[in-house]
């Protein structure tokens, strides 16, 4: 039976191994362990039919150049991520957004969210990609809807991350 790949693409430290940390274990840690890549395999019940995910974590830097190309290749969903508090990992999601488009024709029929998370640097002052500058790129690279503001700090919308990737799959 089909196993649903969902691979996970950013900048090294904008917090995909958190995100998955905290959707798949409810746990959350400061300290910073950088990924080489990671699967996590699960299967969930939905709606009564049983979904076999298996969650791709990545290095998100560019020392693995054939790992990404790989990992994109095989991707069943995408979830894209950066920092709010850092602008070049939101140049990053746009770059991997292009590399996507190029290596996939089908590009249009695979889920993909894009979330920008630490949301909850909001109230600390620091300055922040702005809102409107994410969903206007969203909005006219094709990804209307996709675009989120998360944490996995303070368990701001994670959840909602991976209903949005199932809903678009159109799971079951
Ligand atoms: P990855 O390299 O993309 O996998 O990033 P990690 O998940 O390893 O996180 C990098 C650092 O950012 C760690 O120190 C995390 O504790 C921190 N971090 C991750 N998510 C959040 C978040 O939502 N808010 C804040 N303030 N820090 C976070
Ligand atoms: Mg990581």
């Amino acid at each position: 039976e089909q196993r649903h790949r969902l691979v996970v693409l950013g900048a090294g430290g904008v917090g995909k191994s958190s995100i998955i940390a905290r959707f798949l274990k409810g746990t959350f840690t400061d300290t910073y362990k950088p990924t080489v890549e990671d699967l996590h395999c699960r299967d969930y019940d939905v709606n009564g039919s049983l979904i076999k995910v298996d969650v791709l974590d990545t290095a998100g830097n560019l020392e693995f150049p054939a790992m990404r190309r790989l990992s994109i290749s095989t991707a069943h969903a995408f979830l894209l991520v950066f920092a709010l508090d850092n602008e070049d990992s939101f140049t990053e999601v746009k770059a991997l957004w292009e590399q996507i488009k190029e290596q996939r024709t089908n590009f249009k029929d695979l889920p993909c969210v894009v979330v920008g998370n630490k949301a909850d640097l909001q109230s600390s002052g620091v300055v922040l990609v702005s809102r409107a500058d994410s969903m206007d790129w969203a909005s006219s690279h094709g990804l209307q809807n996709a675009f989120m503001e998360v944490s996995a700090k303070e368990d701001q919308s994670i959840v909602t991350i991976f209903q949005r990737l199932l809903e678009q799959a159109k799971l079951p």
